[in-house]
């Protein structure tokens, strides 16, 4: 019996015109999500990708982990593809999900008939099939309510049977909504944010910055390491590394003291938009949470937001942390997240730093010193790889 895997799309149906350019976003990019896995063939039909394994071993486990984070699904399941013949479906029913079927008690189930020239309708099949089953297993009794197992019965171009589908990632296809640069910190936040942009389809850029010898090595891999869990749903991130020591010992001697986070936080913006405008791309993302810390009141997000010439998109602004923390636990990153790496925000912060800060104040802190010099190396200085999925 051959296993297939059933996709099924998600808002994209709704986009219209576009629709064609979504469903071929995210066939994209379920290819290269699965290239590694084998061979597979792939169509389109009725708002669902079909995936079917052509090699005799497949990973199915694996294959299931990978489209679970591919944004632009909202329901998978791994079915089992039968000719579209009642004698054939009843033993491949039994077969397939007997397992399940053996040990529970109530079942019922559910078909969907898309080929209307199939001999039965759907009640028909349902009470036929559901008579076979009960026969078969005599531990079975029909509960149309609240049953344990639910066998579904599709008859399209061929007929699939499977017990349910299971949520997908939801959101829309990466690559169908522009590119950004993330911001990423070895902190819970960051990734979160990256991963909330990439599900209403932005391709993810990456950019982090180290203070080297007062951050170490091994918190630069704690970042790359977030970028390739986040890779999974958002596809390879391009991946950016500013040396920025320089420009934080140039802070620490020459600027007010509580303004230094503030004014680190603007140049790190102004750093991220010069490379975002020599790679094209439209805006910066970054894992802010209104109130969360000092850097992040109201005040010293207008601060930092003055100093920014293209949009800043901040999708936890108005999340708990707690909330984040349950993202971040989903999608996998929470565990690296808290490795106890220092980051550089955290290099000669201030015990005071100012909550209420004033634009005015802030730019002419920022005037008194030469900072261009440094910036223009640090932006020279950058590395660029590209980071994949693990
Ligand atoms: P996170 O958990 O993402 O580290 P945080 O609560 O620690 O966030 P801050 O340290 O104030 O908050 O940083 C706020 C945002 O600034 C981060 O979400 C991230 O987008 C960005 N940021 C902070 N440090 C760095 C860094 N070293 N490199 C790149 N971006 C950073
Ligand atoms: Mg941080």
């Amino acid at each position: 019996m051959k296993e297939i895997i059933l996709a099924k799309f998600g808002e994209i149906v709704l986009k219209g015109l576009n629709r064609c350019s979504f469903e071929d976003a995210l066939a994209r990019n379920v290819r290269r999500r699965l290239k590694p896995l084998g061979r597979f063939d792939y169509w389109k039909a009725q708002s669902t990708l079909y995936i079917r394994p052509l090699d005799d071993e497949t990973d199915f486990e694996e294959v299931m982990d990978r489209v679970r984070c591919i944004f632009g699904i909202v329901k998978i399941a791994r079915a089992a593809e039968v000719e579209k013949d009642f004698e054939a479906i009843k033993q491949s029913a039994a077969e397939y999900l007997g397992d399940t079927l053996s040990t529970a008690k109530t079942f019922k189930v559910r078909s969907k008939r898309s080929d209307k020239s199939f001999g039965m309708n759907s009640p028909e099949i349902c009470t036929l099939l559901g008579e076979y089953l009960i026969d078969k297993f005599p531990n079975l009794s029909v509960d149309v309510h609240n049953p344990e197992v639910t066998v579904n019965v599709e008859i399209r171009e061929k007929a699939f049977i499977h017990a349910g589908a299971e949520d997908g990632a939801g959101g829309i296809p990466v690559g169908t909504s522009g590119r950004g640069m993330l911001l990423l910190s070895g902190g819970i936040d960051s990734p979160v944010a990256g991963v909330m942009m990439a599900k209403r389809g932005v391709v993810i850029s990456a950019i982090h910055f180290e203070s080297p010898p007062y951050t170490s090595e091994r918190a630069r891999l704690k970042v790359e390491k977030l970028a390739s869990l986040m890779a999974r749903y958002c596809g390879s991130v391009n991946f950016h590394c500013v040396p920025f020591t320089k420009i934080q010992e140039a802070l620490r001697d020459n600027a007010p003291e509580e303004l230094f986070t503030i004014l680190m936080r603007r140049l790190m913006m102004e750093i991220a938009q010069r490379i975002c405008e020599k790679e094209n791309l439209s805006c910066l993302i970054t894992g802010e949470s209104l109130g969360q810390v000092a850097s992040q009141t109201m005040d010293a997000v207008v601060c930092t937001d003055n100093a920014c010439r293209i949009p800043v998109f901040r999708p936890l602004i108005g999340m708990d942390k707690s909330e984040i923390v349950a993202v971040a636990r989903k999608i996998k990153t929470f565990e690296t997240s808290i490795e106890p790496y220092e980051d550089c925000c955290t290099v000669f912060t201030p015990k005071h730093p100012k909550t209420r800060p004033n634009v005015t104040d802030v730019i002419a802190a920022q005037l008194a010193f030469d900072y261009e010099p440094m910036i223009a190396e640090a932006v020279e200085n950058t590395r660029a790889y590209t980071i994949n999925a693990k």
